[in-house]
């Protein structure tokens, strides 16, 4: 059967162009002066665009003191109602000491049959000896999981050494190392300090993890990657304008495997929002909204084309029960806010109808980049005979409020709350099957496939 997409703007990376686009078996065979298929769906007056790709999600997360509200079934379907038909999904930590393996494992469980897009994940490294980096490295082959997480901060930090034993071997087996860059000594030293002084608020949790924190180790991660051997890295979540200056000094000094993800709450929202102590449990995270000077800082780096991703970081606990474990001590908040729905409209509506960035760059960050980085372009991410049929149909006229009511995860609350939105999506596809019709999730739990992925175009 061969669907066609009519008479919409066909936006790619490269540009806008008005054409149909034709859909057979699943895959697009290309844009096309063709009028008539099987079927027909109505385009006119509406941008078209490739599926968004979302390469930060927490899915089913358990981080022991709380577990996230969406499953992978509950927030792929989310996702989709928001114009992402393709996640890459960070892997929590297993029990202390086990097999990169334990993970990959539990999320395949959590996750196949559930899906409601198409899904991969990114392995995570919590120790680091000969056995793990050659299950690492094993795993990219076997299970086409390209990319592996570290952190740089919390329990399972990586410190320099072992930080350098995985970028020596990255490189050479060609995988992306995703990296959380904060300074683990300068975040402990004011949390300890300010809970001790009783300075337990949330206003007190952006000074907690100060953006000297995440440039440090933004600095210290892209040196220690040189170092191993021009190790291919890539920078979750910036947030600051401090981080961002390390950034463009490495570019300068002519390093060029890394790249660098931002988030919609860097861009659109900041510290203020800490001020009410009830409120301000909603936006606990990590790294924590920033200074209104960062925010611009990070819309001119997207201008000027110089970070490669906007991903989400969702991480959704309800704000009724399972944030306010932090009610007395932001502390001990579970740490992430919900987005993987909102993402691509706030970039559409803050990001293009505002100025800030261009249509085609919109789908650079949240579409062909992330399938690049992930190793899935061109299947993923852009519109090309050959690509998955995954597409979103947008009406850049309709006009509606971001409220919690009209979303879809099951978080009981978004950061976003009020905000008026310009454009809506209006259907998705996911590989020529339509998931989502007048705003409505139509696709069903386990429509999602497992992507096992290439090598990254960092790596
Ligand atoms: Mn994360």
């Amino acid at each position: 059967m061969r669907t066609l997409v009519r008479g919409g703007m066909v936006v790619t990376e490269a540009g806008t162009v008005s054409g149909n686009i034709l859909i057979k078996d699943g895959r697009i065979l290309g844009i096309t002066e063709a009028q008539d298929a099987d079927a027909v769906i109505d385009a006119a007056g509406k941008i078209v665009m490739p599926g968004a790709v979302d390469i930060h999600t927490h899915m089913d997360l358990d981080v022991g003191i709380a577990r996230v509200i969406d499953d992978f079934y509950s927030g792929t379907a989310a996702a989709a109602c928001g114009g992402t038909t393709t996640i890459v999904d960070h892997l929590a930590f297993g029990p202390k000491g086990c097999s990169p393996w334990h993970q990959i494992r539990e999320y395949h469980r959590l996750a196949d049959g559930n899906a409601a897009v198409d899904y991969g994940f990114h392995g995570v490294l919590q120790h680091v000896n000969d056995e793990a980096l050659d299950d690492m490295a094993a795993i990219a082959r076997e299970e086409g999981i390209t990319s592996f997480k570290a952190y740089m901060t919390y329990d399972g930090r990586l410190e320099d050494l072992d930080l350098m034993k995985v970028l020596e071997r990255a490189a050479r087996e060609h995988i992306l190392i995703a990296v959380h860059c904060e300074n683990h000594g300068i975040v402990t030293y004011y949390r300890e300090r300010f809970v001790r002084e009783g300075k337990t608020q949330t206003r007190w949790h952006p000074a907690s993890r100060p953006a000297e924190a995440e440039a440090e180790a933004v600095n210290r991660l892209l040196y220690l990657a040189r170092a191993a051997g021009e190790a291919p890295v890539y920078i979750v979540h910036l947030s600051t304008h401090s981080g961002l200056e390390e950034v463009r000094r490495a570019r300068a000094a002519g390093q060029i495997r890394f790249g660098v993800e931002t988030c919609p709450q860097y861009l659109l929202l900041d510290e203020k929002m800490y001020d009410d102590p009830k409120e301000g449990l909603k936006a606990v995270m990590a790294p924590p909204l920033r200074r209104q000077a960062d925010r611009e800082a990070l819309w001119e780096a997207l201008a000027g084309n110089e970070l490669d991703t906007v991903a989400t970081d969702h991480c959704p606990f309800t704000f009724a029960e399972q944030k306010q474990l932090g009610a007395q001590d932001f502390t001990k908040c579970p740490s992430g806010a919900p987005g993987v729905e909102e993402r691509l409209i706030l970039l559409y509506s803050e990001g293009v109808r505002k100025g800030r960035i261009t249509l085609p760059q919109l789908v650079k960050y949240a579409c062909t980049n992330p399938a690049r980085v992930a190793g899935i372009y061109p299947k993923k991410g852009t519109i090309a005979a050959g690509s998955d049929a995954d597409l979103v149909i947008l009406d850049p006229d309709r006009e509606w409020t971001m409220t919690t009511g009209r979303l879809h995860g099951n978080a009981d609350y978004t950061c976003y709350e009020g905000m008026k939105i310009q454009g809506a999506v209006e259907q998705v596809l996911l590989r020529g099957r339509t998931i989502v019709r007048d705003g409505v999730f139509t696709g069903a739990r386990g429509d999602g496939q497992y992507l096992h992925r290439g090598i990254s175009s960092l790596a």
